[in-house]
């Protein structure tokens, strides 16, 4: 069995503070530390299950977060920024099962650990079809456009929920309770990590049992993208196909879930380079 893991920040267990979620902020050791540790459990019980090959993708900000050398020796870590998929980087049909470690809401939910969609401060919403999609929605999409079932997710309170509404067949493992977008009630990373190897055990005697479907929400996708600052929009209606609809918000209209993960990460990137080519800035998150 060959496993793939891509793990975000924001909902590991023992994490809520933005202190501790980039390099140089005061508390981000700490944090590197807890996600290296969490995603480290759901290693260890894959292994104990019997899984040959686990990729593990480094899915948070630099996505350079993971301490690689606590990590055990047979597994391949994705590292680093650009890849192609982001967050999904190098899935293929190959593989038989996903993990989604320490994932988030979307922007706009309320009480759940850094909600946001690829960019707090930069996008506002995405709709695909008239639903307002998640990074989890967006990373299971692409998951099951490769036929592959996403069988774990762990997060807050919030997220797991969400994930249970888009596949109610996942085990999910609810890392806190969101008190407000920068606190939480945390269950104790240690129990946490005990949770995790016994719902990856879950996970993958369903997945054996072919128990999880693939998320495939049908096409064609109509993306529209709502921005926080028309000036993002200015630049990225730009790119050719790409429609501007009002001051904040642009369309593109494909048939593929890869085209919509790429154009998105190219509006991402356009969003930067347009704040720093006016001279404007952003905040976090
Ligand atoms: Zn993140």
């Amino acid at each position: 069995m060959r496993l793939y893991i891509s793990v975000d920040m924001e909902g590991i267990s023992g994490i809520a503070s933005i202190h501790q979620l980039g390099p140089g902020k005061r508390e981000y050791e700490r944090g590197r530390k807890l996600m290296t540790l969490e995603v480290k459990a759901a290693i260890e019980g894959a292994k104990d299950f019997g899984v040959d090959m686990i990729v593990v993708n480094d899915a948070h900000g630099s996505m350079t977060n993971l301490l690689l050398e606590e990590l055990p020796d047979y597994v391949n870590v994705i590292y680093g920024f650009p890849k192609p998929l982001s967050m999904v980087s190098l899935m293929d049909e190959g593989f038989d099962a996903a993990f989604f470690i320490g994932y988030h809401s979307r922007k706009g939910i309320p009480y759940s650990i850094w909600d946001h969609t690829l960019s707090g401060v930069m996008i506002q919403r995405i709709r695909i079809n008239d639903e307002e999609v998640s990074e989890f929605w967006l990373n299971a999409a692409v998951a099951g456009r490769f036929g592959i079932p996403v069988a774990l997710v762990t997060g807050d309170d919030k997220l797991v929920a969400h994930a249970k509404e888009l596949i109610p067949q996942i085990e999910v493992v609810e890392t806190k309770k969101g008190l407000s977008r920068s606190a939480a009630l945390m269950r104790h990373p240690l129990a946490v990590y005990e949770t995790i190897k016994s719902a990856v055990r879950r996970a993958l005697e369903k997945v054996k049992r072919n128990e999880i479907p693939v998320f495939a929400p049908k096409g064609p996708y109509e993306v529209s993208v709502e921005f926080t600052d028309s000036l993002i929009a200015d630049f990225v209606e730009l790119i050719p196909g790409v429609k501007r609809r009002d001051g904040l918000v642009v369309e593109y209209n494909t048939e593929d879930v890869l085209d919509v993960y790429k154009i998105l990460e190219l509006m991402l990137i356009i969003s930067v380079g347009a704040k720093r080519l006016t001279g404007a800035s952003y905040d976090n998150a």
